[in-house]
């Protein structure tokens, strides 16, 4: 069974999959990422490989299904792991070079670019763990890529409330909030040529830091190879900082919000977000109680603090 079920209640998309392939994905504990692993060959400098255990695929055996409450479709779709680099040496994306992780971007525009060819996918969203403690075991350098038959939520919930802020106001609310932020200046973590990066005032996690174009860009494919250089200076900076705060390398989760991968959205733009798991303390910061059972985060300390600390790392050691 491979397919997305329906959350009336709280009106969210869940995946669900029982697929589970015997693959020979880690034989004999040897690197699947690595260049020369059955997979990968060699001669490539950033890899897409669709991923072995997929929680989409493209011909998925479910059918959809609309009884009353109970309501599915199918989960058709891609799912790809992203080898950023064959240097498995490496611990994080933000110890490659710029170019290298602008490449990486650069894979992604012509991924999507491919994706937004197939009419049953409608959304593509990348993401990057990083951490063993929040269960990444894989330490060669990786992210991920989930090509969607729906919006996430998150992403439809930001385009629901742009949308409105646009048709009040005919402007764009992620570049009144970015204009704002530099404006305020006191939780811009860095500011590149194009790029810049700040922790927002409603910050949930306790280093979230955002990463927007400085002008209104609708889609990471809208950039250039410029661009793309800056957004990797920006967004390697950030990631260095996240790095070198505390003693160890802090947890993440870093995904990008582009908008939907066919049609028109002006009133959106493209960003990532990532989630920066320590406590300004360095105690890991789990989505519990509030968080997770009533879907309301709690700051232990303030943004402007985490924001001071992650740009000082950052103007020191990055
Ligand atoms: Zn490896
Ligand atoms: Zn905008
Ligand atoms: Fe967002």
């Amino acid at each position: 069974m491979i397919e997305a079920r329906w959350d009336p209640i709280l009106e969210e998309w869940v995946l669900v999959s029982n697929v589970r392939e015997v693959r020979p994905w880690r034989p004999s504990g040897s690197c699947p990422f690595c260049p020369g692993a059955p997979e990968t060959g060699y001669g490539w400098r950033v890899l897409f490989l669709e991923n072995r255990f997929p929680m989409l695929v493209p011909n998925p055996p479910s059918s959809s299904r609309a009884e009353g409450v109970f309501v599915s479709i199918p989960g058709r779709g891609r799912c790809f792991v992203v080898v950023e680099t064959p240097r498995h040496d490496l611990d994080d994306l933000s110890d490659l070079s710029v170019e290298e992780i602008a490449e990486v971007f650069e894979g992604l525009q012509l991924l999507f670019s491919e994706l937004s060819k197939d009419p049953g996918i409608v959304y593509a969203l990348w993401f990057r763990n990083k951490g063993e403690e929040i269960g990444v075991s894989l330490t060669h350098p990786h992210s991920q890529v989930y090509a969607l038959p729906f919006i996430p939520n998150r992403v439809l919930r930001e385009m629901r409330s742009c949308w409105r802020y646009w048709e009040s106001r005919s402007r764009c609310l992620l570049c009144d909030s970015r204009d704002a932020e530099l404006e305020s200046g006191e939780r811009v973590v860095y500011r590149g040529r194009s790029f810049v990066a700040y922790v927002p005032y409603w910050a949930k996690w306790p280093f979230e830091v955002h990463v927007h174009p400085l002008r209104h860009v609708e889609r990471l494919r809208d950039l250039g190879w410029s661009d793309l250089l800056d957004l990797a200076t920006c967004l390697r900076k950030v990631l260095c900082g996240l790095k070198k705060l505390f003693d160890r390398p802090m947890p993440y989760v870093a995904v990008l919000h582009d908008p939907p991968l066919r049609g028109s959205y002006p009133w959106f733009h493209t960003h990532i977000e990532v989630y920066g798991m320590y406590r300004v303390s360095g105690r890991l910061k789990y989505a519990a109680g509030a968080e997770t059972g009533g879907g309301t985060f709690t700051y232990d300390s303030t943004p402007e603090v985490a924001a001071r600390m992650l740009r000082e790392c950052i103007e020191s050691r990055c």
